[in-house]
């Protein structure tokens, strides 16, 4: 049974990710998509939420389960004895960064590999920062996310936009 591991933040889970998981799932056995807890960066949605809108996107995928982990990937990948990570670029930019986590992680466990995968040429340019940014400003992010994330991101930032105004009444 070869498992892939496929971390990351999904703050929240896009188009291009899923792409990703897909490509991942015709060469492995088993991809397991490990939401990062990533406290540091402030992620916008809760891990619980995060996981959540995974699990959601994946559901259809057989091959494909959901689950989160906090602390050292590579002692992650050992737990759950896998040899390979998954990490997705899209650009020259993702290169450097993506490059030094790769040897970090191989310095650290030499028998995990990671594997870079390219998404569909159309998803080159998306991030999840970009569509937090796009649907924070009440763009429509239809085509970036499935349509259950894109609900998620309409609550949350309709109940940012009405924070201000319950602040003024209580002022
Ligand atoms: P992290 O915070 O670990 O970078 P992300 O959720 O932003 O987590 O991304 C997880 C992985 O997916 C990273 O390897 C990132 O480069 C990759 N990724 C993000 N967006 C895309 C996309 N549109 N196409 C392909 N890979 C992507």
């Amino acid at each position: 049974m070869r498992t892939v591991i496929y971390p990351g933040s999904f703050d929240p889970i896009t188009n291009g990710h899923l792409d990703v998981i897909e490509r991942a799932a015709r060469l492995f056995d088993r991809v397991v998509v490990a939401v990062a807890e990533s406290e540091s960066k402030q992620p916008l949605f809760s891990l619980a939420q995060r996981l959540d809108l995974v699990a959601r996107a994946v559901a259809h995928w057989p091959k494909v389960e959901t689950d989160s982990f906090s602390g050292l990937l590579v002692d992650y990948a050992a737990r759950r004895g896998a040899h390979v990570i998954i990490r997705g670029l899209r650009a020259v930019s993702d290169f450097e960064f993506e490059f030094q986590l790769a040897l970090t992680n191989r310095r650290m466990n030499e028998h995990v590999e990671t594997i870079f995968m390219m998404p569909k040429d159309t998803y080159t340019f998306l991030s999840s920062r970009i569509v937090k940014e796009v649907s924070r400003l009440g763009g429509n992010v239809s085509g970036f996310v499935p349509p259950h994330v894109e609900s998620a991101l309409k609550r949350r930032f309709a109940r940012r936009m009405r924070r201000p105004r319950a602040a003024a009444r209580s002022a």
